[in-house]
């Protein structure tokens, strides 16, 4: 049903974006067929990469495509978690590493304008350098703009600051058949018509391709500190996140992790987290415009917690010792990345994520399986990590995946249809993709699903935006 790339077209697209940035040699193109989802699917090989310097170049190569009905997977960073960028269908993997510029920081209005392709650490330099700040942080600073937009990326702020969602305020996109639009702006209000910058957001490559976007910047926070509290017990610790935002406190982050990837990232790393009590810890980041509200804020989740069952309170007041217990927070899927078979991305109401989480642990044990789980308690995102190990004596022991294979996807759908129950989603921040389009019917009425086909048909009736994704 798709074209194939002839020597014809590929001296097209050689003529559109110079001879250099068209590859074709399968070792080369194969660097280019997955995402850092664990689990990679094999033989997925795109017929040509091809990288454009900007939106004409863009804009031609997708009528082309249009022209021979060749499939185009749209690819940034590759730090995809759902196999977004996988081309399942060959055809052209259009890797926007090429269109990376920072075009402009406007103050009066407090936006950035970007290309698609600047990654994250680049950005938050720039940002930062010029006095201002971006919260939305999704683990891996390699991600580009273009795929955190397309995947509406998240990270652990979006308990206070939300998620790209709020920060992307216009957006350049070119359509399947060339035409390159602009919705949105540098614009505070816009109530004209459908909103289709929230529509591309979070689209994973299948409506239009984003060359440019107009990103809202920040002041930075003045004040920061983390706190690191321990607990036994999974409940006692999630049962007081409630508590702290009952008080009206509201914490830039409220992160929970389990010991046992605490020590394994630790070894990883050669660093150490602040304590080994208890079980299950809770890390609280909070900010404030002054050290006087800082500390009262501190105290008051202090007192909040050791009245309801912690062991301790430690509090990193030095940026040194902010950025270790960070580190080891943010690397704790490196430590444990060569066993997981998959990391779940459920996302359900801030007051449903105690149960959810008693639900993992019933699962676990009823399967008999080691399913480390950590994530966002502050935005309900809960990660829950299924495992070809067991965790035995600190360290991880191997299972043979053929003997597990079968519990382990019994308690994927089983936990998703947890999620379903109390009224969440079956992704939170990495997208659908490739690897969870299957499960996609258990969280979203059939409606909706309807609905978006239609969209999806509207925008690319030939069907060759990244083919094979969500649905
Ligand atoms: C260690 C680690 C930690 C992570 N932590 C988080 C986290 O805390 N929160 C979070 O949200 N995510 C997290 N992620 C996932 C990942 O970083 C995000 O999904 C990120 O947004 C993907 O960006 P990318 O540029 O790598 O996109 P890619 O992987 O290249 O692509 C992702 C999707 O976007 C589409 N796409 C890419 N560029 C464009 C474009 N220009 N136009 C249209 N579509 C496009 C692709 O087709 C694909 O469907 C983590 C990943 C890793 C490896």
């Amino acid at each position: 049903m798709y074209g194939k790339i002839n020597e014809e077209i590929l001296s097209q697209l050689k003529s559109i974006a110079g001879a250099n940035n068209v590859i074709t040699s399968p070792e080369e193109v194969c660097v280019y067929a997955n995402d850092e989802y664990v689990c990679r699917q094999e033989g997925c090989q795109p017929e040509a990469v091809v990288r454009p310097g900007k939106v004409e170049e863009v804009s031609a190569i997708l009528k082309l495509a249009s022209e021979h009905r060749l499939p185009v997977t749209p690819r940034g960073g590759g730090t995809g978690l759902a196999g977004g960028c996988v081309p399942i269908y060959g055809g052209v993997v259009l890797s926007l590493q090429r269109m990376n510029r920072f075009l402009e920081l406007d103050r009066k209005n407090q936006v950035a304008v970007v290309e698609a392709g600047l990654t994250l650490g680049e950005f938050i330099q720039q940002v930062e350098k010029q006095g201002f700040y971006f919260p939305p942080h999704p683990g891996d600073e390699g991600a580009m703009f273009g795929g955190m937009i397309a995947t509406n990326a998240g990270g652990s702020r979006a308990v206070k600051y939300g998620v790209i969602r709020n920060y992307i305020k216009g957006l350049e996109v070119v359509l399947a058949d060339g035409q390159v639009i602009h919705p949105g702006g540098k614009l505070i209000k816009n109530s004209s018509g459908y909103n289709l910058v929230n529509l591309f957001i979070g689209s994973e490559g299948t409506l239009g391709v984003i060359t440019r976007a107009i990103v809202q910047v920040m002041s930075r926070p003045t004040f920061l500190r983390t706190m690191v509290i321990p607990f036994n017990g999974i409940e006692q610790a999630i049962d007081n996140v409630p508590l702290i935002f009952d008080r009206g406190i509201l914490p830039m982050a409220v992160e929970f992790a389990g010991l046992d990837v605490l020590r394994l990232t630790e070894e990883h790393l050669h660093l150490n987290w602040p304590t080994h009590s208890g079980d299950m810890h809770l890390m609280i980041i909070v900010d404030a415009g002054s050290e006087d509200d800082l500390g009262k804020m501190t105290d008051e989740i202090a007192d909040i917690v050791l009245e309801n069952g912690a062991l301790d309170v430690f509090v990193a007041d030095t940026t040194a010792k902010q950025d270790e217990v960070l580190k080891i927070r943010s690397e704790i899927y490196e430590a444990i990345k060569k066993e997981t078979i998959d990391i779940l991305d459920t996302s359900v109401p801030r007051s449903e994520i105690a149960g959810h989480v008693r639900k993992i642990h019933e699962v676990a044990q009823k399967y008999g399986l080691w399913l480390p789980v950590f994530g966002h308690a502050g935005d309900g995102n809960v990660h829950t990590h299924l495992m070809k190990a067991k965790y035995e004596d600190g360290r991880m022991v191997p299972i043979n995946v053929d003997e597990i294979k079968d519990k382990l996807e019994m308690a994927r759908q089983e936990l998703f249809q947890d999620a379903a129950r109390r009224g969440g989603v079956i992704s939170g921040e990495h997208g659908i993709g490739l690897y969870k389009k299957n499960y996609f019917p258990l969280t979203m009425e059939a409606g909706q699903i309807e609905l978006m086909k239609k969209i999806k048909q509207a925008a690319d009736p030939l069907g060759i935006l990244n083919p094979g994704k969500i649905f």
